[in-house]
């Protein structure tokens, strides 16, 4: 059978497959398919899994499940603000499931979150059918939520962040323009002097083009880049990166001490301070296309996946 790119597909009617790339496709038993709708922006589909428990699908990607939110959340926001000595204001664009939000909340010297979500109906279909990830987040009073486009809220904001933290979908459609060399500068500018960005980079095994296209903008915009990486069974190749971006700081060599400071009293699953250290070690081959600053060669595959794509 022929697949498209993201296209869901339940062959024998009780499977979920995503096939980012042509030739390879990562799949899921369905135990129960539990809503399915469009919104003005995506397809919206909730299914639960006998792996993943219950799983969000957007466009035909998966983009968390009840069974592991925890690392890719834990992993998007806990190195940016376990870097920073008290983060006070926080930016999450995307992450409509809320987890992220959440794990903002957490660090006890957070006094402000702003949440910039393009589709509404992601949060309300989260909150109804995967309360346990935001876990109430969106109810707190710092919290400040407003549905919109991501880009063009950065580009017209006068506040400074601490972090900005980019929990998207992957760089098609209403997301392409939060992997844009223009979204990057405007984060830089509504960064804090000592603040930290973080975006997600897809799949380092399949999305090599991608990864490596975020990690030269950024690099032509931001002084220190550092990607990480982080296993997150949900998503396709399982190995996912991060791009770190600071004006300064290098968020590889923060202390653990210092981080394991700043984690008390908070409860992970995945992200300790040797994970934090660990996350930046890259493969040979994928730190030596990153530095090289390829275009669409990048990745952990020697094809990378601009050749199927
Ligand atoms: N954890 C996921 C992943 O890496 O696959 C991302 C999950 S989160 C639900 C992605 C969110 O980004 C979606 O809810 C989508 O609506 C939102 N989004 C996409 N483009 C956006 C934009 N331009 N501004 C704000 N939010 C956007």
């Amino acid at each position: 059978m022929e697949l498209s790119t993201h296209e869901p597909v339940f062959p024998l009617g009780r499977w979920f497959a995503e096939a980012p790339i042509q030739g390879f496709r990562q799949g899921y038993h369905v135990r129960r398919e539990i809503y399915q709708g469009r919104s003005p922006y995506q397809s919206i589909q909730v299914i639960e899994t006998d792996l993943l428990g219950t799983t969000l699908i957007l466009e035909g990607a998966v983009q968390t499940s009840s069974v592991d939110e925890h690392i890719y959340h834990e992993m998007l926001v806990h190195p940016a603000l376990c870097a920073l000595a008290a983060p006070r204001t926080v930016l999450v664009i995307g992450g409509g499931d809320g987890g992220a939000l959440r794990r903002v909340l957490e660090h006890p010297t957070v006094e402000r979150a702003v949440q910039v979500e393009l589709d509404r109906a992601v949060v309300d279909t989260c909150l109804k059918y995967l309360p346990e990830i935001s876990a109430g987040a969106f109810d707190d009073p710092r919290v400040e939520l407003v549905i919109g486009d991501g880009a063009r809220y950065l580009a017209e904001t006068n506040e400074r962040f601490d972090a900005i933290l980019v929990d998207s979908t992957d760089p098609v459609g209403p997301a392409e323009a939060l992997f844009s060399e223009a979204f990057y500068r405007a984060a830089f500018r509504a960064l804090a002097e000592d603040g930290v960005f973080v975006t997600q980079s897809g799949s380092p095994l399949l999305m090599g083009a991608e990864l490596g296209k975020a990690a030269r903008q950024l690099r032509r915009v931001f002084p220190v880049v550092a990607p990480y990486l982080a296993s997150i069974p949900s998503y396709p190749g399982v190995i996912w990166s991060f791009l770190s971006a600071t004006k300064g700081k290098d968020l590889a060599a923060v202390p653990p001490a210092e981080i394991e400071r700043r984690l008390e009293g908070i409860v992970t699953r995945y992200y300790t301070p040797a994970m934090h250290q660990a996350a930046f070690v890259l493969p040979a081959d994928l730190a030596r296309s990153l530095a090289a600053g390829q275009d669409d060669a990048v990745g952990l595959l020697p094809v990378s996946a601009a050749v199927s794509r």
